[in-house]
């Protein structure tokens, strides 16, 4: 337990500055408030843009050898190591998220660091034979200035994974963070902070989406917007970031399935719907919201679902259970409102489907919905909750049509003892990543983004990087050869 500041500010060219209005940061387990934070205008967005074009445009991150930006990056992930506890207990006081979930955090966004320091001195152009009398090479420059919008349910690891290569790339950075879950961030841009890089190069500031989120998207000061979050907020975004032609990354929503064929092995795809689903309340985007099961082992697989949801853990997150509250009242209205009309259309709520009416933060019980069929809204509409809607099929044609009939795509899972169908399965799966008998397989070096609703762009992995620079191609022509 640590002593957590009732006031917090905003982080705009090297210093961190107060504002008028403040924002209230309440703990979702309890409701009680956890702080404040100075809420950022429209004028703080502006001071937080001028800084990163000051800084982008001086050459500070540029003109240094790139070794510079290796060393800065390293010494990044070691202050953040130094913080991860004190940092967890803010992120798990804040968010709701278990103290081990918000230290594993803390951690992850030490390793992004590491793992793009690692690229901050490679990243190199190619030379293109055009014949004698040119030279031709191509050069990754910089965007410039990177606006970063961060959302509530990872917001360390999630801004850690954009803001490292960003860095690596010699971008300067202005970070807008989730008014539900802001302070995590904070701790990571002290830390942040001691590493010395120029002034402006990191700028953080904590404002309402619909204002301070949307200027940034709309602003000509901006080199490039990279998004995590809801498809509408994308949506609006995009329509923003077109005034400018802004380049954008856009990592949004999901719906994604899990197939499990007859020959799963059920210990495997039990420790994977745990996690898939039930991991920070299923607040994940990338979670495991559907679950469609061969019909020989459907009622069996539906009899372990509900065995597993009903015995889950609950409480606060501070004491490490195995189910945590969501983030808001609101968002377990929302959730709940997915449930009741999941019911009117007639799945069959095998266990929860509501929330906890006896605990005092905004809990929902751990939910089984069985007889779903893939046109219903539970298997159409992402929920974000810990809500698994469990579909029958039959064929693995069947299976693979359930699971690409949504507007998503951002990951997808394939559960079987035979090689050939995962290979089949995993090349006509509509999504980013494909997980094969474990969910969650992958890592921070594995390239993560989505197909159609779920977004464009990649983030993670040595792809990533090339999300941060643009391509400048150089031809010479070269006299007397
Ligand atoms: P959200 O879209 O409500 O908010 C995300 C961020 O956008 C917040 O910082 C918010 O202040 C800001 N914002 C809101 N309106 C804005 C506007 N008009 N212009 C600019 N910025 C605005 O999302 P959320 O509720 O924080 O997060 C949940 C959603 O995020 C889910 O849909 C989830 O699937 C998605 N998500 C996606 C990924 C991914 O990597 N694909 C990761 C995490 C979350």
């Amino acid at each position: 337990m640590y002593p957590i500041a009732s006031h917090w500010l905003n982080y705009i060219d090297g210093a961190w500055a107060d504002s008028a209005q403040r924002l209230i940061v309440n703990n979702p387990g309890t409701g009680a408030p956890v702080a404040s934070i100075a809420q950022a205008s429209v004028e703080d967005a502006e001071r937080a843009l001028l800084a990163a074009r000051r800084c982008a445009d001086s050459g500070e991150l540029t003109r240094v050898r790139p070794a510079q930006r290796v060393t800065w990056l390293l010494a990044i992930a070691q202050e953040i190591r130094a913080v991860a506890d004190e940092g967890a207990w803010v992120l798990c006081q804040e968010n709701g998220k278990t103290l081990n979930d918000a230290r594993d955090e803390f951690i992850e966004a030490a390793r992004y660091f590491e793992y793009y320091a690692g690229m901050a001195d490679k990243i190199e152009g190619t030379s293109i034979p055009l014949g004698n009398g040119y030279m031709d090479f191509t050069l990754y420059d910089p965007m410039g200035v990177s606006a970063q919008i961060v959302p509530w349910n990872f917001p360390v690891s999630i801004c850690a994974r954009s803001l490292a290569p960003a860095l690596a790339a010699g971008n300067a950075v202005v970070i807008k963070s989730p008014e539900l879950s802001p302070l995590g961030l904070c701790v990571l841009v002290n830390a942040i902070e001691r590493a010395g890089l120029p002034k402006g190069a990191v700028n953080l500031i904590c404002g309402r989406g619909r204002e301070v989120g949307a200027h940034l998207a709309g602003s000509s000061k901006v080199d490039q917007i990279v998004f995590t979050g809801s498809v509408p907020t994308g949506q609006a975004i995009l329509a923003n970031a077109a005034q400018h032609a802004t380049p954008s990354v856009m990592e949004l929503g999901g719906k994604s399935a899990a197939i499990a064929f007859a020959d799963a092995d059920l210990e495997q795809l039990l420790a994977s719907v745990k996690s898939g689903i039930f991991f920070n309340a299923g607040q994940v985007c990338s979670a495991m919201s559907r679950l469609l099961v061969q019909r020989e082992i459907y009622a069996q697989t539906v009899e372990a679902m509900v065995r597993l949801a009903e015995g889950l853990s609950v409480g606060l997150g501070q004491d490490n259970p195995e189910l945590t509250p969501v983030i808001s009242a609101g968002q377990l209205g929302g959730i709940e409102a997915i449930c009741r009309r999941a019911i009117e259309e007639g799945a069959v709520a095998a266990t929860g489907g509501e929330a906890f009416s006896d605990r005092v933060g905004h809990f929902m019980r751990p939910t089984v919905f069985r007889d779903v069929s893939p046109e219903m809204s539970i298997a159409q509409d992402e929920v974000f909750g810990p809500v698994l809607a469990v579909i029958p099929f039959d064929t693995e044609e069947q299976a693979i049509a359930i699971a690409n009939g949504t507007l998503f795509g951002l990951v997808a899972g394939v559960f079987t003892q035979d090689i050939n169908r995962a290979m089949r399965c995993t090349r006509r799966l509509r999504a980013g990543q494909v997980f094969v008998n474990e969910w969650y397989a992958g890592g921070i070096e594995t390239p993560f983004g989505g197909v159609g609703l779920s977004g464009f762009g990649r983030e993670k992995g040595q792809e990533a990087l090339y999300s941060y620079v643009r391509t400048k191609n150089v031809a010479i022509r070269v006299a007397g050869e």
